[in-house]
């Protein structure tokens, strides 16, 4: 097992209450990841000094959480969150303590922590561990046990359940039996859960490390198993034993879980791997033949795309990048596209995004046999991608020579017709990239007028 180690800022930082006769611990995550021989970069710190102390006793403090009785302190290139020994009591609402009430000994403070791994102390100038819930023990047997009575604890906070799953999947360990067990029962409290804060897990879920059947799929399992799929996300619940054909080996939610888990570890492309087939339940048309069909999946899948994530309060920026890929996701390169074919697809999908369109569609592939995808297949359209960038960077209405200005200025009134003139001429331009130069856009816009209905001036 890793040994604790903390840099020499964190004991200087520890000295300092120290030496006013206050107590200083690593807590927390901190002292599981150096057990796991992992790398630490936050510090939590568990004192019996109160809030207002701290303040006193460091020059750079944030008074970033003092209800909870929590600050920030800078110090020496850190931010170490500071927090006084607490207990926690009257869950009413099942998301925050009611109020916080200071505890008098770290093992008051450990016995409120959600699982015995987190539940560890180090005391700062001592240099020993406090381990009062053997969250040793379970580290070394790679299992996520709760602190007290699961049911109790799950009841308490509903996030917890959550957090247990996504340590599971994030460290790839087991999780206790009745721990697990408890998660059943408390889900009424679970779904009384703010959507930040499942957020935040189910993003921690997807960025699971662990390849192919192990990473995020191993979270998102548990969660099906367990019941809280359906409350998160009941859209991919409904993909369960939704069968494909063809090629596929999984149904439409094995598929989206063995996705998930070979997309690069990134935000965007893993959230557009669990959902880029989100739509095919409703899709789903079976004809007389046997023959299956999800015509037009990718559209529903980005429209459910945009409300499921939504719901969830991702930023917008992501959730149109999700979305993004999602509705592009079906594109079917055959050689026989022309180059303005291929101009047509670069303006769709936009020159910088078509790496992670692929990244998706490599994910898609091992989704569909389990087996992965040769990157190398993208290569011939790669290079028809190449081939037409070094002739034309004309793919998007800012990128014409002539503007709304010009336009303007041979009788085009401003509004929706200009808009359709303009697209227009940039299909005009993905056709033949040679016409866009401002004389000749001006001539094809004034024979185009006539079409639009504008009058001559
Ligand atoms: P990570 O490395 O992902 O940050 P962490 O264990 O540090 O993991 P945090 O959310 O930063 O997780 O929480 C810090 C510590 O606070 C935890 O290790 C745990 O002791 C305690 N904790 C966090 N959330 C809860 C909770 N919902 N209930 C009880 N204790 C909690
Ligand atoms: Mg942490």
């Amino acid at each position: 097992m890793g040994r604790i180690h903390p840099p020499r800022e964190i004991s200087e930082f520890a000295a300092v209450l120290g030496r006013a006769d206050k107590k200083a611990f690593l807590v927390g995550g901190a002292v599981r990841d150096y057990l796991l021989g992992r790398t630490v970069s936050d510090f939590d710190v568990a004192t019996d000094a109160r809030p207002e102390e701290v303040a006193r006793l460091y020059p750079r403090v944030v008074p970033t959480g003092i209800k909870h009785g929590t600050v920030t302190v800078l110090w020496k290139g850190h931010k170490i969150e500071v927090t006084t020994f607490r207990t926690e009591a009257d869950y009413s609402d099942g998301r925050h303590p009611d109020r916080v009430a200071y505890a008098a000994t770290i093992e008051e403070d450990l016995g409120r922590r959600d699982f015995t791994m987190n539940a560890m102390a180090f005391d700062l100038r001592e240099e020993l561990l406090v381990d009062p819930e053997g969250g040793r023990a379970d580290l070394g047997r790679h299992l996520i046990r709760a602190v007290g009575d699961p049911l109790e604890r799950f009841a308490e906070d509903g996030l917890r359940p959550l957090r247990a799953l996504r340590f599971a999947s994030q460290l790839g360990f087991e999780i206790e039996e009745g721990t697990l067990g408890a998660i059943g029962p408390t889900l009424g409290r679970f779904r009384l859960v703010s959507a930040e804060r499942v957020r935040d897990e189910l993003l921690k879920i997807l960025l699971a490390p662990g390849g192919a059947f192990q990473g995020p799929s191993r979270g998102l399992r548990l969660m099906e198993k367990t019941g809280m799929l359906a409350i998160v996300l009941p859209e991919l619940a409904a993909c369960r034993d939704v069968e494909q054909k063809g090629m596929h080996v999984f149904d439409v939610l094995d598929h989206l879980y063995a996705s998930v888990d070979a997309a690069p570890p990134e935000t965007a492309l893993r959230l557009a791997a669990l959902l880029h087939d989100v739509g095919k339940p409703e899709s789903k048309v079976e004809q007389d033949g046997g023959e299956i069909s999800f015509h037009r999946h990718e559209e529903i899948s980005a429209r459910m795309a945009a409300a499921i994530l939504t719901r969830l309060k991702l930023p917008n920026a992501l959730i149109d990048e999700v979305i993004h890929l999602v509705r592009h996701h079906m594109f079917a390169y055959e050689e026989g596209w022309s180059d303005a074919a291929v101009r047509r697809f670069l303006a769709r999908v936009g020159e910088d995004k078509v790496e992670a369109l692929f990244a998706l569609r490599l994910a898609d592939g091992f989704g569909i046999t389990g087996l992965p995808v040769d990157p190398r297949s993208l290569d011939p359209l790669r290079r028809r991608i190449e081939a037409v960038l070094a002739e034309s960077h004309a793919f998007g209405l800012r990128d014409l020579a002539v503007g709304g200005a010009e336009l303007a200025s041979i009788g085009v009134p401003k509004g929706p017709v200009m808009g359709r003139l303009l697209a227009e001429l940039l299909e005009t331009v993905l056709d033949d990239p040679s016409l866009n130069e401002r004389a000749r856009l001006l001539e094809i816009a004034a024979r185009l007028k006539g079409k639009y209905g504008i009058e001559d001036h």
